[in-house]
């Protein structure tokens, strides 16, 4: 059943789409995707970017769309594609910090290229399959403890505040994986490490409002307004909430990937509502364009 559509004030100059859950399963297309983004892409007055909090590298993104059947008229090249492991490096780089990293050292070796690791001060944690076990999240506690400590004992001595030490690429709980049952995501163990060490991590991806206006900026220029952006995705906190909360005027959830009956009322209690809901990415796309532009 479609939500009844509702009047949306100003022209769509930007659409961004999440990809795991809501144009990609695992390594397959979501029924009616790509003819629906080429659709969407052919709109000349519109620009399209994919925005994601997966933790696997650009590349190995683009590689994995283009196999399921995302070919340059849907998804040009590599630029269109904005992840939040890109935002994490540019973060690193940005305020000096030297990584210990709970991700995949493939994505290291291509995604944190001229990061130092050495002699770290601070915690970098995303969808790490072989890296969030006991060892490592045991010897990530302990230097966040450490980092925790000197910091309060410089704390006269300082002016300028500490950086943030735990540093999440995302803190999604779930997603749905490949074999189409849900799985763990990174932010549990971002809770366990806040919890156990007594901080507070710092988000890069969605919801962050960080990422959303890097991701705007990206297409409309610095001097762009949120309010002609929509965001299309399946997960009603990171891409609905966080979206909204940033200012783009609209967000539509997608009933597919991790979306599950009435995850579309689950934010009313802070006065937040998808503004339409989709059964897909298909249904979607025939909103945008038949509604707001
Ligand atoms: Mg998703």
């Amino acid at each position: 059943m479609m939500s009844a559509p509702k009047a949306h004030a100003s022209p769509i100059k930007a659409v961004l789409i999440d990809i795991s859950g809501t144009i990609l399963i695992g390594e397959h297309a979501i029924p009616g995707a790509i003819d629906a983004i080429q659709k969407l892409q052919q709109q000349t007055n519109v620009k399209v970017l994919f925005l994601t909090n997966s933790s696997t590298s650009s590349m190995s993104l683009l590689e994995q769309l283009r196999t399921a059947g995302f070919d340059e008229l849907a998804i040009p090249k590599i630029d269109a594609i904005m992840t939040s492991v890109s935002a994490t490096r540019n973060y690193l780089l940005q305020n000096n910090l030297r990584p210990y990293c709970l991700v995949e050292d493939e994505l290291v070796e291509t995604d944190f290229v001229g990061v130092n690791r050495n002699n770290p001060n601070c915690v970098v944690v995303g969808l790490a399959r072989s890296k969030l076990n006991y060892e490592k999240l045991n010897w990530a506690f302990r230097l966040l403890t450490k980092l925790k400590k000197a910091d309060a004992e410089s704390d006269n001595t300082t002016i300028s505040n500490p950086p943030p030490r735990l540093i999440a690429i995302s803190r999604a709980t779930h997603f749905l994986d490949s074999d189409h049952e849900l799985s763990l995501g990174p932010g549990g163990f971002v809770t366990l490490l806040e919890e156990t060490v007594g901080v507070t991590a710092h988000v890069i991806g969605k919801p962050s409002p960080n990422f959303y206006q890097a991701a705007v900026s990206s297409l409309l220029g610095i001097e762009y307004d949120p309010s002609s952006t929509v965001m299309i995705g399946d997960d009603v906190k990171g891409d609905v909430s966080g979206a909204l909360e940033a200012g783009l005027g609209c967000a539509i959830l997608v009933k597919t990937g991790k979306y599950v009956t009435g995850d579309e009322l689950g934010t009313k209690t802070r006065g937040i509502l998808p503004t339409f809901t989709a059964d897909s990415i298909v249904e979607a796309i025939d909103y945008i364009c038949s509604n707001i532009m």
